[in-house]
């Protein structure tokens, strides 16, 4: 496996690899590598010749009072990880490599991006697009792979890709979750004991919600409102909200309609953890 820190290797070694006809898949991660990026990169691995995984903790996604500084990095860990996985090229380029002085252009996705996620993290989606922007035009990947972990976040990409004419397939792999439910994230080590515990009721909830479309449920204030109870039967946590969206576009559903993908999501916060899952309901 190589490893790449600067930006024009990076952007060599990418058309080099096109040049020979190789297949590049991408795999864009914070690091912190868990079973979820893993099963990204195996799905990456299924699709391209050669796999790209890039770790960057990426300051413009997150707000002042949030948690870059104290984000979980352990490159040496995740290095050997990723060596394991039979990974092509590992990319880690440093905060000054990819955001140099005077930096000043971002891109930023409208609408869709100041609901959900975006109400409670209004800067976020601008630092993701434009993140994601730059690694597209720095591995020019064939194929990306993100987690349905963060739909909002599939969603905004897919839109930009197609907005901006980018020519790189976006690959939408499914969530892991550890044994009891809790969808895996880098974050969940924050959790005491007793936080861990509780915060498998997210995916209880949200299995609720499902079962209650399946069963002809309709009303998406009557779906939020049971899983809010489910939620509050647990006294850490705290709701950010729960939200029943059409799962393509993101439109605000009232009624639920038959035929239709429906995405119900969620944030909530355990202690000074804040943790998102959603599940996704065919009706
Ligand atoms: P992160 O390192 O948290 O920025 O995540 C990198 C990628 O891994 C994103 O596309 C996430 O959606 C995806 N991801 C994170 N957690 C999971 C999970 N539990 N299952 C599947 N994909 C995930």
């Amino acid at each position: 496996m190589k490893i790449i820190s600067s930006v024009s290797e990076m952007q060599a070694f990418a058309e080099e690899l096109r040049r020979s006809g190789k297949r590049i898949g991408l795999v864009p991660t914070m690091g912190y590598l868990h079973e979820g990026h893993l099963s990204l990169i195996r799905r990456a691995r299924e699709v391209s010749d050669a796999v790209i995984v890039s770790i960057f903790v990426n300051p413009t996604q997150f707000a002042p009072n949030e948690d870059f500084e104290r984000y979980p990095r352990d490159i040496e860990r995740d290095t050997s990880l990723l060596h394991s996985e039979g990974v092509t090229i590992l990319f880690t380029p440093s905060v000054e490599e990819m955001y140099p002085a005077g930096f000043s252009t971002y891109v930023v996705p409208e609408s869709i991006s100041s609901i959900l996620e975006g109400k409670f993290r209004p800067a976020h989606f601008r630092g993701v697009a434009t993140i994601v922007a730059k690694l597209f035009l720095i591995a020019h990947p064939h194929a990306a792979m993100f987690g349905q972990k963060d739909a909002q976040q599939s969603i905004i990409i897919k839109r930009m890709v197609r907005d901006l004419n980018f020519d790189t397939q976006i690959i939408v792999a499914p969530i892991m979750r550890e044994k009891d439910g809790l969808a895996k994230s880098s974050r969940n080590i924050y959790l005491s004991p007793g936080e861990r515990n509780d915060a498998a009721i997210l995916f209880q909830s949200l299995n609720k919600a499902e079962e209650m479309i399946h069963k002809g449920e309709a009303s998406a204030a009557v779906i939020i409102k049971e899983v809010e109870k489910i939620i509050h039967t647990k006294k850490t946590a705290v709701i950010d909200y729960v939200a029943v969206n059409d799962a393509e576009s993101l439109a605000e559903i009232a009624e639920i309609q038959k035929g239709k993908s429906i995405l119900v999501s969620l944030a909530a916060r355990f202690g000074k953890t804040r943790l998102i899952d959603n599940i996704i309901v065919q009706q």
